[in-house]
């Protein structure tokens, strides 16, 4: 995700259709540069109804744009994709890291998931590696 990406620019790029919602969702996660629940969406966007958001969300997984992010809060959040995703082909085999201070998980896109070897009779559809421990800015 290059820095100058701005809401626009990744609607356009997925060819979605331009929306107040859309946009307003996607400056969310351009803002503030770490995973997002819903309710952390609903929390910082108020004046959208809980659908609609869902909806984006929804729309926005589906076009690579952003993708699932597990850590261990119990409820499931959001990231922004880095370029090489498209309509239905995430390519986010990096690790996840959640800071203990302050909660916030994150993508280190740099750092790849490491490749596993299951045993025989275990088919792997995927998966997400999360690692714990203090961020840059906490430490700081
Ligand atoms: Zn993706
Ligand atoms: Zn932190
Ligand atoms: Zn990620």
């Amino acid at each position: 995700m290059p820095e100058t990406a701005t809401a626009l620019d990744l609607l356009r790029r997925h060819q979605l259709r331009i929306t107040d919602a859309r946009q307003d969702v996607l400056r969310c996660f351009i803002g503030r540069g770490f995973a997002m629940s819903h309710a952390d969406l609903e929390a910082l966007l108020a004046d959208y109804d809980r659908v609609t958001l869902y909806r984006t969300l929804g729309t926005f997984e589906e076009h690579g744009i952003v993708h699932r992010v597990l850590d261990d809060s119990g409820a499931t959040k959001y990231a922004l994709c880095a370029d090489g995703c498209t309509d239905h082909h995430h390519h986010d085999d990096h690790v996840h890291f959640k800071c203990e201070l302050c909660g916030q998980t994150e993508c280190l896109d740099a750092v790849h998931v490491p490749t596993l070897v299951l045993p025989l009779g275990y088919q792997a559809t995927q998966v997400n590696v999360l690692i714990q421990g203090r961020c840059t800015r906490c430490l700081a």
